[in-house]
């Protein structure tokens, strides 16, 4: 048997979990089937080093966009948490506001309104947002653990364990020492295939959850549009009081 034939399992295994995402009829659905993919090829390449608390791909510029959908997940869950968390939630939030104001409205309307950037330096823009968010890590953060593990957005779910299409690239979605030890266990084994979901056909799927022309956003964004007075909201509030 070649070390190829050896993936026919998990592709199989890949191949149905892209059927039974289009008939999923809940975020959660899709969550579990994420979850359930994860382990399977962590099942195949066991030298993945993805675990609970292993959070760099929690901080800079890899912190998700989310959908709206997702975050009404997450915003149930913090409301049902006690007092002292949600508001230690909401400092969180108004502090990375202030903090990455300008920054956070660029990436904002990169990604949902890039017309406005035809033209420019694309590369650049790119580049300034990686070096302004260096420092930040994900306001959900705690003690290198994600605080809203159970409803964490699908992208997290995915980081380490799938493949992602950007332009004509397929690259594999993980951080950078993941990335080339993956790079060194492909050398070893002869073979540059990879064998793993691809991300772009799940956030399809969960993009059909939002309402339609809804906005995708990081978390710091939800949160803060989410606060009136001191307090989490499920309604949205257009003037947060560290205005974005
Ligand atoms: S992708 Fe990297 S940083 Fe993220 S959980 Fe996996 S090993 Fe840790
Ligand atoms: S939601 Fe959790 S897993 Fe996702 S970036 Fe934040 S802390 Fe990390």
């Amino acid at each position: 048997m070649s070390e190829d034939d050896t993936f026919e399992g998990l592709a199989a295994t890949i191949t149905e979990g892209y059927h039974a995402v289009q008939e999923a009829t809940c975020l959660e659905d899709v969550y579990d089937l994420l979850d359930y993919l994860g382990d399977e090829v962590k099942h195949y390449y066991p030298h993945i080093a993805c675990k609970v608390n292993c959070p760099v791909c929690c901080k800079g510029m890899h912190q998700p966009m989310i959908t709206a959908a997702e975050f009404e997940l997450i915003l149930f869950y913090l409301t049902e948490l006690p007092d002292v968390i949600q508001d230690e939630v909401v400092r969180r939030a108004r502090y990375y506001v202030s903090m990455y104001r300008d920054a956070l409205i660029l990436q904002h309307n990169l990604v949902n309104n890039p017309d406005k950037y035809a033209g420019q330096d694309l590369g650049g823009l790119y580049k300034t947002l990686t070096q302004s968010f260096r420092e930040t890590s994900c306001p959900f953060l705690v003690v290198d653990r994600c605080g809203i593990y159970p409803v964490r957005p699908a992208k997290c779910r995915m980081q380490g364990n799938s493949l992602a299409k950007v332009g004509d690239d397929v690259r594999f979605n993980s951080c950078l020492p993941e990335i080339s030890s993956m790079d060194q266990y492909l050398r070893e084994k002869g073979s540059r295939r990879l064998t793993m979901p691809l991300w772009n056909v799940f956030e399809q799927v969960v993009t059909l959850f939002n309402p339609k022309e809804s906005m995708v956003a990081t978390l710091p964004v939800w949160l803060i549009t989410h606060v009136v007075g001191d307090k989490l909201t499920d309604e949205v509030n257009p003037n947060p009081s560290v205005n974005l």
